[in-house]
C-alpha cells in the first residue's frame, strides 16, 4: 500500500471545515490513503460561523443563515443529516425597511432587489420621489451598454436607474448584503444576473417582467429548501452546520495553531506552525482559506506575484451587536414587524442596518421576548468596530432608541468583530481572481478557497471548498 498522501488545510471556517470533509469523502471513493491537518488560529472551530445560546436565545455572531437558490447549502445539509434541523425565514412577515429621513419606510411589494416588477407598488411608494420614479421609468428606453468591461454598482444603477433608486434601493440592499460600498462594488462578481437581464433583454423593468412571467424552474431532483423560503437556517443555529462537519474530519485537528510560513520541500512543502503545538509539518498539498493578505504573507516567498495580486483584495472591519428585550419593552408603534430596516449612507446614522432575528426565523427567542442584531462598521464607519463594549452598546441603545423608540435596556448584549473580515469584490475583481488561480497553478500542490474569490456567501464557500477537494485529490 503507498503512504498516505499529506494534506494540510488552513483556516477551519466554513471553507476549511467543507473541504476537510469533501478531501475525507472523495479520498475514500478514490480508495486513496490521505493524512489530513487542520490548522486553526482561534480556539473555536467554525471561523465567522459561531452561535452563542443563552436562556433560549440563538444569537448569530456571523452568518444567520443562507440563501436556498444556490444548491451547495442545502446539498451538504442534506448530506450530513441535517435536513430536519432547517428552519425557513418567516416568508409570512418578510417586510424589509429602508430608513428614509429618519423614518421607517416599507420596500415596496413586487421588487427585485432594486427594480420594480409590479407597477402599483412602486408607483404608491413613498420610497422614492416622482422624478426619481420617472428617472427609473426611462430604463424602458436606455439602450443596453455595448462595453463589457467591469464597472461599479454605482455606475450601472445610476446609468439605469438613476441616482435616486441607487441612493433609496441598490445601495443600502445590493451593497448591503456584501457590505461595501457600491462606488467600487464590482457588478462582474456580484450581480451578473442584473448585467445578463441588461445584455438580453436591454431594460431591466423588461426582464423582471418576463422572469416574473417565467420564473425558472428547479431541476429536477434538486433539494427543496424548508419552507420554500428564500433563506434557511438551523433550529439552533448557523454553527449546527460546522459542528456537524468537525464531527466527521477524522485527521489531525490543532487548535489555537497558527500556520507562519510554507518552504518547499522536495516535490512537496514544509508547513511551519506556531501556538498550541508548535512544529514542522511535512505536506504533499496545502489548501489555504484564511484571509487573502493572510495567504499573500505565505505565499509571497514561494510567488511574488501571486502574493501581490492577493494583496489587491481589501478587506473591511465590521461588528454585529445583538440584544435581547422583553417584548412588552418594544413600542407597538413600532413593532418589529419584518426581517429589519437598511439604512442608506446619505442618513447619517451610526448603524448600518438592524435584523429583527426574532421576527426574521423563528426558534430565536423565547415567547415574549426580542432579539435584535445591529450592524457596525464596514466602509462608512469602520473605526467604530473598535470601541470598547461599553461605549458601542451606548452607541447602539441611542440609534435604537432614536430609530425605533426602544428606551429599555437590553436583557443581554453581545458583540462580535470581524476585524478585517468582509472581502471586498471591488471593480476588476474577477479579472484579478482570474490571474491568481494562473499564478497558483504554477505552484504544484498549493491550493486557495474561501470568501476572498468566487462568492462571499456560505453556499459559494462550501462550493469553493468542494472544486478544492477535487483539485486536491486529482
Ligand atoms: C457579520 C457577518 C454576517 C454574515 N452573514 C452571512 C449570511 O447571513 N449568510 C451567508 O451566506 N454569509 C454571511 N456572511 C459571510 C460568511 O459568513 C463568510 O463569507 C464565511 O463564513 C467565510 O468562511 P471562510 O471559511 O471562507 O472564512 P472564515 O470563516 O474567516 O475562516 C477562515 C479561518 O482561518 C483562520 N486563520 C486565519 N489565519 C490563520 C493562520 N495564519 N493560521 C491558521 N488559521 C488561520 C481564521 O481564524 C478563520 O477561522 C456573513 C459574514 C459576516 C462577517
Amino acid at each position: 500500500m503507498s503512504s498516505p498522501r499529506k494534506i494540510v488545510i488552513v483556516g477551519a471556517g466554513i471553507t476549511g471545515l467543507a473541504a476537510a470533509y469533501y478531501v475525507q469523502k472523495k479520498a475514500r471513493e478514490k480508495n486513496l490513503p490521505i493524512h489530513l491537518t487542520l490548522i486553526e488560529s482561534e480556539n473555536r472551530l467554525g471561523g465567522k460561523v459561531v452561535t452563542h445560546r443563552e436562556n433560549e436565545f440563538v444569537i448569530e455572531g456571523g452568518p444567520d443563515s443562507f440563501v436556498t437558490d444556490k444548491p451547495w447549502g442545502l446539498q451538504l445539509t442534506h448530506e450530513l443529516g441535517l435536513a430536519d434541523q432547517l428552519i425557513p425565514s418567516s416568508e409570512d412577515r418578510k417586510k424589509i425597511y429602508v430608513l428614509r429621513n429618519g423614518k421607517l419606510v416599507e420596500f415596496p411589494g413586487g421588487f427585485r432587489l432594486t427594480i420594480p416588477t409590479q407597477i402599483m407598488p412602486f408607483l404608491k411608494t413613498k420610497m422614492i420621489s416622482w422624478p426619481g420614479k420617472i428617472r427609473m421609468g426611462m430604463d424602458f428606453i436606455i439602450p443596453a451598454r455595448k462595453e463589457d468591461t467591469d464597472e461599479s454598482l454605482a455606475d450601472f444603477i445610476r446609468r439605469r436607474l438613476g441616482s435616486e433608486a441607487l441612493d433609496r434601493f441598490a445601495a443600502p440592499l445590493m451593497a448591503g448584503i456584501f457590505v461595501a460600498d457600491a462606488e467600487k462594488l464590482s457588478m462582474k462578481a456580484t450581480f451578473p444576473t442584473f448585467l445578463a437581464m441588461e445584455k438580453n433583454h436591454r431594460s431591466l423593468m423588461l426582464a423582471a417582467r418576463y422572469a416574473k412571467k417565467n420564473p425558472p424552474q428547479r431541476k429536477e431532483g434538486a433539494i427543496k429548501p424548508a419552507g420554500n423560503a428564500m433563506f434557511n437556517s438551523f433550529r439552533k443555529g448557523m454553527s449546527v452546520l460546522t459542528d456537524e462537519l468537525a464531527k466527521r474530519i477524522e485527521g489531525d485537528i490543532r487548535l489555537g495553531t497558527r500556520i507562519v510560513s510554507i518552504a518547499r520541500s522536495g516535490s512537496g512543502y514544509t508547513v511551519e506552525v506556531d501556538g498550541a503545538k508548535p512544529g514542522k509539518i511535512e505536506a504533499n498539498s496545502v489548501l489555504l482559506t484564511a484571509q487573502a493578505y493572510t495567504c499573500a504573507e505565505l505565499l509571497a516567498p514561494l510567488h511574488g506575484t501571486l502574493a501581490d495580486k492577493l494583496r489587491e483584495i481589501r478587506y473591511v472591519s465590521t461588528a454585529t451587536v445583538s440584544f435581547t428585550y422583553l417584548q412588552t419593552y418594544i413600542p407597538s408603534s413600532r413593532p418589529l414587524d419584518g426581517f429589519g430596516v437598511m439604512i442608506p449612507g446619505s442618513e447619517k446614522r451610526k448603524i448600518l442596518a438592524s435584523t429583527w432575528s426574532s421576527t426574521k426565523f423563528r426558534h430565536r427567542a423565547p415567547p415574549g421576548t426580542a432579539l435584535m442584531r445591529a450592524f457596525v462598521g464596514g466602509h462608512r464607519n469602520e473605526a467604530l468596530v473598535e470601541l470598547p463594549d461599553d461605549q458601542l452598546v451606548a452607541m447602539v441603545r441611542k440609534e435604537y432608541e432614536e430609530l425605533f423608540d426602544i428606551t429599555a435596556e437590553p436583557m443581554l448584549h453581545r458583540i462580535f468583530r470581524w476585524p478585517r473580515g468582509n472581502p471586498q469584490y471591488d471593480v476588476g475583481h474577477l479579472n484579478r481572481i482570474a490571474e491568481i488561480e494562473k499564478n497558483v497553478s504554477e505552484l504544484p500542490g498549493i491550493f486557495l478557497a474561501g470568501s476572498a474569490f468566487r462568492g462571499i456567501g456560505l453556499p459559494d464557500c462550501i462550493h469553493s471548498a468542494q472544486l478544492a477537494a477535487e483539485k486536491i485529490i486529482a
